[in-house]
């Protein structure tokens, strides 16, 4: 197959092109290295099967040849990120949701959102379920993140019902693991990052706040499952194992053996309360749930974090 991925050298791309190279496939990854890194696909440029366009989807796309599957993930989606670029977040999330399915249109392709658990906002209802509407402030500070993806949701069902396009969409809850960037604002690497470099860990507002980590190969083994499954409606990808901000930065010190402090900061704006999917129609329509515990993948993930602070110290 003839794959194309947006936003392929982000965090999540990127760990999806080197999915679909496995596995056989061609795959072309467009990005314009907004908050994407070059260096995240690097290793993959001398690949025959690999190609690389750098072009940002919210301006119009051209992809030549016979196109099988789209998956788009091209938006900032970290909170800093997106408070940063609230501009270009809402139009990749429109007019580059509206530009791929456009191509998916043209090549009979077919088209996989990532979409996200910002589309549930603050929840009132815990576990969040695929049948929940939501809690979104549209004038907050998240909101150019939250509607972008929400009306990217509405877009792509739009397609399917006029047009018969094949679509599916993945809700994504907090993931985590290698490439990630050390300085997108998210609290993994924050944490990680200021353990390692012996600085405060910033625990926002209380710290009683929940969130659900999924490490990133359980993530897109089931985004390649959806892709190949018979479902239009939105799915959650998640890992459903709770836990609070506070506890989470405990967790990280001792992993890490720091001797680092927690100091408390200000909460930001409209921060959800609480996150963990309920990834029951994920088990029933693709036989997927994550294997990986959190201890283990947080032990991993620290490691890669060592390896490139210590790279960018050699550096100066
Ligand atoms: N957070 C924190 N310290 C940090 C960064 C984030 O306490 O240095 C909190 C943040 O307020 C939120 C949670 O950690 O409650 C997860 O934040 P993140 O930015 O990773 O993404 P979110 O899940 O909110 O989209």
């Amino acid at each position: 197959m003839r794959v194309v991925i947006t936003g392929g050298a982000g965090f999540i791309g990127s760990h999806l092109c080197e999915k679909y190279l496995e596995a056989g496939h061609r795959v072309t990854c467009i990005d314009n290295l907004l908050t994407g890194v070059e260096g995240n696909v690097a290793h993959l440029a001398g690949h025959q099967q690999f190609e690389f366009i750098r072009h940002d989807v919210s301006k119009p796309v051209f992809v030549e040849g016979a196109v099988d599957r789209i998956l788009h993930f091209a938006s900032p989606a970290s909170p800093v990120d997106y408070l940063n670029l609230p501009i270009q977040t809402l139009k990749v999330g429109s007019l580059g949701t509206h530009n791929m399915l456009g191509v998916a249109r043209a090549k009979k392709a077919r088209f996989l959102l990532a979409s996200t658990s910002e589309v549930y906002g603050d929840p009132e209802i815990h576990p969040q379920r695929e049948d929940y509407w939501g809690h979104v402030n549209p004038i907050g500070i998240r909101g150019v993140y939250d509607e972008a993806k929400r009306f990217a949701e509405a877009m792509v069902m739009a397609y399917h019902r006029a047009h018969g396009l094949e679509t599916r969409i993945v809700r994504i809850f907090n993931t985590y693991g290698n490439r990630m960037r050390l300085d997108d604002g998210r609290v993994l690497p924050n944490f990680m990052g200021q353990a390692l470099r012996g600085e405060p860990l910033t625990v926002y507002g209380t710290g009683d706040q929940t969130r659900s980590f999924c490490h990133v190969s359980d993530l897109v083994e089931g985004i390649v499952k959806l892709m190949e499954s018979d479902s239009p409606e939105p799915v959650n990808l998640g890992n459903p194992e709770e836990v609070t901000i506070l506890q989470f930065a405990k967790e990280i010190l001792e992993l890490s053996g720091s001797t680092s402090q927690i100091v408390f900061k200000p909460l930001p704006q409209d921060d959800p309360r609480v996150r963990k999917p309920d990834i029951t129609r994920a088990k029933q329509r693709l036989g997927w749930e994550p294997k990986v515990v959190r201890r283990d993948g947080l032990l991993m993930t620290l490691e890669h974090f060592k390896k490139r602070i210590q790279l960018e110290s050699g550096k100066h």
